[in-house]
């Protein structure tokens, strides 16, 4: 008997959206973390040009709606999020387009935001690229998973290295925004229970739900196998890592 194929990537992808469409958010965070992020933002975003990155259904959107109503846009790679964008950001354009290749022109905006995706590109590659699109002076919001500790326990080290091998302490994150072209002007750690009761916790009902329909479904099936693991690894040891926002302020030069 051969072993059955391990599912492509484009069933891995279809899984992943299926688990997170219709939960609160697609990835950790809160209402208040975002708004605090963004009071950290001179100005608080009012009135800003600002362009939401990897928005998934649009939660941290409506949030920065509340500042900007008027000029705001978000994107997505997957249109079955932003058709479930939230009738609370009825004048924000929500677009579909990839992070790696946006469309818009260089200087529009005054503030980028990116709440758990910029890690797709890799936070360093992912600053570097949108930079082009702020104006001078114009801030940059993104959380990123980091590691809180330099002594990492093995387990989530190990673990961590597969699943995301450019994840760094806070200090390395900052050094490579700086790196990029940034002045870091804060940090902000996301408590836990933006990974509970933001995001996990409706993942693992979505789970228990969708647990009859991966009996059929290899790449359902091991998409919540991972997922099933990450919480775990959260559960032991999530005081080790966690989402970090980093607001940052695009300087004149690249390094
Ligand atoms: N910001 C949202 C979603 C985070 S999950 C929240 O915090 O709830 C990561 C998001 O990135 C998903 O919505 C996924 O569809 C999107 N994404 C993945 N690849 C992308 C790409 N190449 N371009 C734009 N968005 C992408």
């Amino acid at each position: 008997m051969t072993p059955p194929e391990p599912p492509d990537d484009a069933r891995v992808l279809e899984a992943l959206f299926r688990l997170h469409q219709g939960l609160p958010r697609q990835g950790p965070g809160t209402d208040e973390a975002t708004a605090a992020a963004l009071r950290g933002v001179p100005g608080g975003g009012r009135d800003a040009r600002i362009l939401d990155i990897g928005c998934g259904e649009g939660r941290q959107t409506a949030v920065l709606a509340r500042a900007s109503p008027e000029r705001l846009v978000a994107v997505d790679v997957f249109p079955g999020f932003l058709e479930a964008a939230p009738p609370a950001v009825p004048d924000a354009l929500f677009c579909q387009a990839s992070m790696t290749a946006l469309p818009f022109t260089d200087a529009g905006f005054d503030l980028i935001w990116c709440e758990g995706a910029a890690y797709i590109m890799g936070f360093a590659e992912a600053l570097r690229a949108w930079r082009p699109l702020l104006r001078a002076g114009g801030h940059l919001v993104a959380s990123e998973c980091c590691w809180l500790t330099d002594a990492p326990p093995p387990e989530a080290r190990a673990f961590w290295t597969a699943a995301y091998p450019a994840m760094a302490t806070v200090a390395e994150s900052a050094a490579r925004a700086a790196a990029a072209g940034y002045a870091v002007v804060a940090t902000m750690t996301l408590p836990p229970e933006g990974w509970w009761q933001g995001y996990y916790e409706p993942l693992m009902e979505r789970m228990e739900h969708l647990a009859p329909a991966a009996q059929g479904d290899e790449a359902l099936r091991a998409v919540m196998a991972e997922t099933q693991r990450e919480i775990a690894l959260f559960r032991r040891h999530g005081s080790s890592y966690g989402y970090v926002f980093f607001v940052l302020r695009r300087g004149p030069e690249e390094a």
